[in-house]
C-alpha cells in the first residue's frame, strides 16, 4: 500500500464526500495562533457563513471541534439534565445512536420507532407527547444516512412547542445538500457535519443554538458531564461571550477552520438554492438510471444526497463494492446496521454531486452487474 501519496477516490459514499482543491489549498495556508485577531476573523467570518447555511439568525452558531458525533453529543450533553424525560425518534442507525447518547446522559428516553426506511408522521409524534407529557425535547434525524430516508420537519416545531419541549434535529446529511431553515422550522438546537454536503474534510461539527435552548442551559442545575463539550465555556471562547475578549478552552482547529470558510465560500458563491436544486437534479437522473437497470430504492421518501438501494439478488455485496474501488477508484457504501449485505448506499453529496459522477457511477455498476 502506499501510504504516502493516498489515491485520488471518487467519493460517492455516505461520506467523506469529494473535496475540492480550493478547499485542500485552504487547509495548507499557515497555521495562525488561535487567538490572533487574524484567525478570529476568520473564526467570526465562518460563524457568519454557519448562520447563512443553516439560516438562522442564532447568535450561538459555531463549529465544534470534532466530527458530527461530537455535534450530537455537543447538543445533548448541554440541554439533557439527569432525569429529564425526552423522545428519540428512531427510524435507522443515527436515530439509535440519539437514543443512546440521551441515555448516556442521564435522560429518561422514550423511543418511537418505525420499519427503517419510513418516516415520522406529524400524528406519531403527537402521540408520543401525549403519552409523555413531561418530555423536555425531541430527537429527530432530518436526512437519515443508513437508509436514505428524508424526515420532513416543517410544522413540527408546533407539536413539540405545545408541550413545551425543545427540537433537536440531526442534519448531518442535509447541510448544504436540502432545503433546511433552522428560524423558520423553529428547530431549537440543530448539529452538522463538514464531511457531507459540505465538502470539506472531517472533522468539525457546525451547531446552532436557539433561545429556547439557551434558556434551558442558562437554567441547568448541574453541569454538562462533558467538559470539552460544554457550550457555557466554549460560547466565552468562539463568541466572545461574557465580555473581556475571547477566552482561551481549547485550541481550536485553525486549519480546518480555513476549509471550513473556504467550503461555505463555495456554497454561498454557487447560491443555497441553486445547490440544493442541483442536488435534487442529480438525484433525479441516477434514480433514472437505476429504475433503467431494475435497481429499486429502500426507502419512500428518499434524499437527495443519499440514495439507498436494494442490492439485486445475484449480485455479491463485497465483490462489487471492491470492482468499483480497484477499477473505477468509486467509493459506494454498504449497508449499515440491519441494512447490512442487504444495501448499497450511494452519496450524492456536495462537489460530488455532478453529471460527471452519476453517468460514471451507473456505466461502472452496469458494466460490473451485467
Ligand atoms: C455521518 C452522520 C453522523 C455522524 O457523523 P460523523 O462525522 O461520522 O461523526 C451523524 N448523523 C448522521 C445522520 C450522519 O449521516
Amino acid at each position: 500500500m502506499n501510504t504516502q501519496f493516498p489515491a485520488e477516490r471518487i467519493l460517492l459514499g455516505p461520506g467523506p464526500s469529494p473535496v475540492s482543491s480550493r478547499v485542500l489549498r485552504a487547509l495548507a495556508a499557515p497555521t495562525l495562533g488561535h487567538l490572533d485577531p487574524q484567525y478570529i476573523a476568520i473564526l467570526d467570518e465562518t460563524c457568519e457563513m454557519l448562520r447563512q447555511v443553516f439560516q438562522t439568525k442564532n447568535q450561538l452558531t459555531f463549529p465544534v471541534s470534532g466530527t458530527g458525533m461530537a455535534g450530537m453529543e455537543c447538543v445533548a450533553v448541554n440541554l439533557i439534565e439527569p432525569g429529564d424525560e425526552v423522545i428519540a425518534c428512531v427510524n435507522g442507525v443515527f436515530g439509535g445512536r440519539m437514543k443512546d447518547v440521551m441515555e448516556r446522559c442521564g435522560a429518561t428516553v422514550h423511543t418511537i420507532e418505525l420499519v427503517w426506511g419510513d418516516v415520522f408522521s406529524h400524528e406519531q409524534i403527537s402521540a408520543a407527547l401525549e403519552q409523555h407529557p413531561k418530555t423536555k425535547l425531541v430527537g429527530i434525524v432530518h436526512a437519515e444516512t443508513s437508509t436514505g430516508a428524508h424526515q420532513p420537519l416543517e410544522g413540527l416545531a408546533n407539536l413539540v412547542r405545545a408541550r413545551d419541549a425543545l427540537l433537536v434535529v440531526d442534519a448531518v446529511t442535509s447541510l448544504g445538500g436540502h432545503e433546511l431553515r433552522v428560524d423558520e422550522w423553529k428547530i431549537d438546537a440543530i448539529y452538522s457535519g463538514t464531511q457531507k454536503c459540505l465538502s470539506c474534510p472531517p472533522g468539525l461539527a457546525p451547531v446552532s443554538f436557539g433561545e429556547r435552548a439557551l434558556a434551558k442551559m442558562d437554567a441547568r442545575k448541574s453541569k454538562p458531564q462533558s467538559w470539552y463539550l460544554d457550550v457555557s465555556l466554549l460560547r466565552k471562547y468562539y463568541n466572545g461571550a461574557g465580555g473581556g475578549g475571547r477566552v482561551y478552552h481549547h485550541t481550536a482547529p485553525v486549519n480546518m477552520t480555513y476549509a471550513l470558510r473556504e467550503a461555505l465560500a463555495i456554497v454561498l458563491e454557487e447560491g443555497l438554492d441553486n445547490r440544493i436544486a442541483r442536488h435534487a437534479r442529480m438525484h433525479q437522473r441516477l434514480r433514472v438510471g437505476l429504475d433503467a437497470m431494475g435497481l429499486s430504492y429502500v426507502p419512500k421518501h428518499s434524499l437527495h444526497t443519499l440514495n439507498c438501494i436494494n442490492i439485486p439478488a445475484g449480485a455479491d455485496d463485497a465483490i462489487v463494492r471492491k470492482r468499483l474501488l480497484d477499477e473505477y477508484g468509486i467509493e459506494i457504501g454498504g449497508g449499515l446496521g440491519v441494512m447490512a449485505g442487504k444495501a448499497w448506499r450511494i452519496g450524492l453529496m456536495g462537489h460530488g454531486s455532478t453529471v460527471r459522477n452519476v453517468d460514471l457511477v451507473l456505466a461502472a455498476l452496469r458494466e460490473i452487474l451485467r
